[in-house]
């Protein structure tokens, strides 16, 4: 973990483009709750495949307006290299100067598509086209990402993106704390040198973390899980044990060295405010 030790701890929140103008009313007034807390910015998620592709350059408008930095996601998986320039000469205009890039997922039933197959050839990509104008974040996978043939081999993969011009990465989440400190070790010795930010779930609703766990490559540990199970419906009780859970690994993570925490908001204030407000975070 020495690697990241140097790097002042950056704390930020992840949104996703609201589906609804009622929707679009309520980001807002989270965003201003939460921004009042100073983060170091806030970014907002993307759509392969066209689904919410102009949600999320609404929604960085939005963002901008209530005066926070803010760093929209792009996937690449399926677009054109003229497609992806258009955005990015968008986001320029904008003002926008960070980008977290990705490959993204097909939509299911898409055949995949298009000029770009990695996240790697997209900071590249981003790299001709902008130069040094953004800062570029990247996805890291501390349990590996799902589609990986081994560990090894998606920790060479990592480290093309870093090598493309990466800045810095965040991880997928993950309750597991050895998962974090052993990938970020097995990073050091590959040479990547950047900040590798945990990225931090609240536990509010065991049913839907389930569901994306599975998608995602994020486990949920048989112990957690068991607990969480035995709640049934009770989301209150669900609410209070995840954020005592959750509370404790940030808390572990920042005493290793972990370079700051990217918290998936999932649109709501209160979950990452509780965290937030127990971590202290605002006096690191
Ligand atoms: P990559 O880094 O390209 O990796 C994908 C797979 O390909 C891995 O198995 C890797 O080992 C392998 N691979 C990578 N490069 C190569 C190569 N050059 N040759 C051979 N194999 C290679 N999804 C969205 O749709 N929208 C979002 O806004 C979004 N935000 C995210 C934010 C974070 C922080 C994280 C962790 C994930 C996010 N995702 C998002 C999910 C992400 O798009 C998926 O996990 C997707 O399957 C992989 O994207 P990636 O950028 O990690 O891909």
């Amino acid at each position: 973990m020495e690697s990241q030790k140097k790097y002042p701890p950056a704390f930020s929140f992840e949104f996703f483009p609201p589906k609804t103008e009622e929707g679009r009313t309520k980001l807002r007034a989270t965003c201003v709750e939460l921004g009042e807390l100073g983060p170091r910015y806030v970014s907002v998620t993307y759509g392969a495949g066209g689904s919410t592709q102009e949600g999320t350059y609404q929604t960085v408008k939005d963002i901008l307006a209530v005066g926070l930095e803010c760093a929209p996601h792009l996937s690449c998986i399926g677009s054109s290299r003229e497609s992806l320039r258009e955005t990015l000469q968008s986001y320029v205009a904008l003002g926008v100067t960070r980008i977290v890039a990705l490959r993204g997922d097909m939509p299911s039933g898409m055949r995949e598509a298009g000029e770009f197959h990695y996240a790697n050839e997209l900071v590249a990509f981003i790299r001709e086209e902008t130069g040094d104008h953004f800062h570029i974040e990247v996805a890291a996978y501390p349990e590996f990402h799902p589609q990986a043939p081994s560990s090894a081999n998606d920790l060479q993969n990592f480290r093309r993106k870093i090598a493309a011009g990466a800045n810095a990465a965040i991880t997928q989440y993950f309750y597991s704390f050895d998962a974090y400190t052993r990938f970020v070790e097995d990073c050091e010795r590959l040479g990547v040198d950047v900040p590798i930010v945990p990225g931090i779930m609240p536990i509010t609703n065991y049913k839907q973390l389930a569901r994306f766990s599975e998608a995602a490559g994020a486990e949920i540990p048989r112990w957690l899980r068991l607990r969480l199970e035995a709640y049934g419906e009770d989301l209150e009780s669900i609410r209070a044990f995840g954020h005592e859970v959750v509370a404790d690994l940030c808390e572990r993570l920042l005493a290793a060295g972990a370079p700051g925490l990217h918290f998936y908001t999932m649109n709501q204030t209160g979950p990452t405010r509780a965290l937030w407000e127990a971590l202290r975070l605002g006096e690191r």
